[in-house]
């Protein structure tokens, strides 16, 4: 068939652009992503060989292998893995723009990125750096199980164009070949080679091979050398997951953790154990101390990967960890699991769930050191990944209180940017004071300044600032720790004084009529009208009944198009404040007062706004208060 000529996506073109001309530094990763691509690419093949033997070929030796041509001036990167159709090479080389290339050129167009090369691999477009050191790069495939014929070649010079053409290709596997730059020939060097592999690719399963040229004594004529060529092992192949603690430095413990992380930042925490007894497997387990991009994504992988006796069985096994943990890497290797475990058996596997609950046990346990012994990395975690780890609050009951021990807020007895735990507050915890408080805000500052926190502060009660809307879901979750209640002060009747008891009682005679006024005329609004005994020096505020949804949770559903069902706020009045006074004596002069009307309705809006809602009629709210205003400066 004769060569097609196709176009890069569009996303893919600006990469090529942006390898090509911008980013000059640490070049020689190009090869740890060809060698990374040829791993996975055995792993899959080996992977199927285990329930598909027919299609493979009886491969024996799966290796990887680079082949310097300084004659032809390339560079080549060989697996005998699954290798790829042409419809597939058309894809995954040029036509679909991976989910993380997009955050990568908008990341790269940050300046600090162009000095940080290392991101490529983070973002999944490895092969595309072959650009930084080819003008030309071929990749010759044949897919696993098909003919000689069926072979494919891909073709292209990073300029915004490809071609694929059939050709025929003996084994089953990958070729990728780069034509190197003139002033990138170094690459063809073997002690260079050699360097690259052991600094990046030391750890790959797979033996990285090449063919070396030794002198060696000849056997036909004694004293004489000859040149020989042999296949030589470059990486020590070893399974550190598999060695043991103390013969792996910390330097091992990164890089590894780079190769099944894509994040080239080194992680906060690293937690390597072997379990025996009921269950065998060896873990080698990292906490990130950066969040990937993709982590909120639909697409995000969860699970490290998961290997039976050393064969890789997949990428990431999510059955592996809880879902609230889902920022962690690693592997798993286990020795009673069956080589050709299905996910539907993973699902209801004894062993897989014996493994979830030590690795979570293992994760809390290094997170609750972590806060103990290193705050500020744990801090510098929890800003990270916290929004994620407090899930478990809501979704794993029997973890609730250690989680809830992991937990960090903001309050109002700590300066902006400082936190406290849970078990901090209930020490500070004044006489008297019987639950927890929080509040949910849009930001700090609005917090502090949030009228429904005025009787808290008058008493000397710490209020947690939640920023968070997901907050409120878990505190109802969450509900009490270590024997006290945790409230909203946005809900349900606060009642921080008892002392007030009697004085309130005087008040709730004396406004009786007028608060049964404010209620029929705002009954479609309004649940109920009742005094307050969260508000100072505010005239009125908008609560929600306990165990309804926060404002701001329903702000977002609703932002986020989910209907919620209507839930009526109860309006609460200060009576300490000088305006209900003013009401009432025009109430007595004059029940049917329009004044009293247009007041009531300025009462509500105002308290819509310092819920954070809007007015139903803003125009309508903004002339009454014109209105006033006017009126005033008359008087003036
Ligand atoms: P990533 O490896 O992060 O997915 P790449 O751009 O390096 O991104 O590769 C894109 C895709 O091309 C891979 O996901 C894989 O499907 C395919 N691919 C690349 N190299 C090989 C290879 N040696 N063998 C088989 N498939 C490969």
């Amino acid at each position: 068939m004769t060569k097609e000529n196709l176009e890069f996506k569009t996303e893919v073109k600006q990469l090529l652009d942006l390898m090509i001309h911008s980013l000059y530094s640490h070049k020689e990763i190009f090869l740890r992503e060809l060698i990374s691509n040829a791993s996975d690419a055995i792993d899959k093949a080996r992977y199927e060989s285990l329930t598909n033997s027919s299609i493979m070929e009886n491969e024996k030796e799966w290796k990887i292998k680079l082949t310097a041509d300084k004659e032809a001036g390339t560079l080549t990167v060989s697996d005998n893995g699954i290798g790829m159709t042409k419809d597939e090479i058309t894809k995954a080389l040029g036509t679909i723009a991976h989910s993380g290339t997009k955050d990568f050129l908008a990341a790269l167009q940050k300046k600090e990125a162009k000095d940080n090369p290392e991101l490529i691999g983070q973002f999944g477009v490895g092969f595309y750096s072959s650009f930084m050191v080819a003008d030309r790069v071929t990749v010759i495939s044949r897919k696993a199980g098909q003919d000689r014929k069926d072979g494919v070649k891909w073709e292209s010079s990073g300029d915004g164009f490809f071609t694929v053409e059939d050709v025929e290709k003996e084994k089953k596997g990958t070729d990728v070949i780069l034509h190197l730059k003139e002033d990138e020939k170094k690459y063809l060097e073997e002690w260079e080679i050699r360097s690259i592999v052991s600094k990046y690719s030391d750890y790959i399963e797979h033996p990285v091979v090449m063919d070396v040229e030794r002198e060696k004594d000849s056997e036909l004529k004694k004293g004489e050398k000859v040149k020989l060529k042999e296949e030589e092992i470059l990486n020590s192949q070893k399974a550190i997951w598999l060695k043991d603690k103390s013969g792996i430095s910390e330097n091992e413990y990164n890089e590894f953790y780079r190769h099944v992380s894509h994040d080239f930042t080194d992680p906060a925490r690293v937690i390597h154990f072997k379990a025996e007894g009921t269950s065998e497997f060896s873990a080698l387990i990292y906490i990130p101390s950066r969040a990937p991009h993709d982590i909120y994504y639909k697409d995000y992988r969860i699970g490290p990967r998961l290997y039976v006796k050393r064969v890789q069985i997949m990428d990431h096994c999510e059955e592996l960890i809880p879902v609230y943990l889902r920022f962690i890497k690693g592997v798993v290797d286990s020795s009673d699991l069956p080589l050709n475990i299905s996910r539907e058996m993973l699902q209801s596997d004894r062993q897989i769930d014996i493994i979830n609950k030590n690795i979570t046990k293992k994760v809390l346990d290094t997170l609750e050191d972590m806060k103990k012994n290193e705050y500020d990395k744990y801090l510098s975690f929890y800003k990270e990944f916290g929004r994620i780890l407090k899930e478990g609050i809501h979704f794993d009951f029997s973890r609730k209180e250690k989680l809830a021990d992991l937990l960090l807020f903001e309050s109002t007895k700590k300066s902006p940017g400082e936190y406290t735990t849970l078990q901090d507050y209930v020490d500070r915890m004044p006489e008297g004071q019987e639950a927890i408080y929080y509040i949910i805000a849009g930001s700090r500052e609005e917090a502090a300044g949030s009228p429904y926190i005025e009787k808290f502060r008058e008493k000397g009660y710490e209020v947690l600032i939640m920023l968070d809307e997901v907050d409120d879901v878990i505190m109802n979750s969450l509900n009490e720790y270590k024997g006290k209640k945790i409230k909203s002060v946005v809900k349900g009747d606060i009642k921080l004084d008892e002392s007030e008891k009697a004085e309130k009682k005087k008040a709730e005679k004396k406004f009786k009529e007028l608060i049964e006024l404010i209620r029929f005329q705002l009954k479609d609004e309004v649940k109920d009208v009742r005094l307050s005994g969260r508000l100072k020096d505010t005239a009125c505020c908008l609560v929600a009944e306990e165990g309804a949804m926060d404002p701001h949770m329903e702000k977002l559903l609703q932002s986020m198009g989910q209907s919620i069902p209507e839930n009526k706020r109860i309006l609460e009045i200060n009576p300490g404040h000088p305006l209900f006074e003013a009401m009432q004596a025009v109430f007595e002069k004059e029940p049917k007062s329009l004044m009293l009307e247009e007041y009531i309705k300025l009462l509500y809006d105002q308290a819509l706004l310092l819920e954070g809602s809007k007015p139903k009629d803003p125009a309508a709210f903004a002339g009454a208060v014109t209105k006033l205003m006017v009126k005033e400066a008359q008087k003036a």
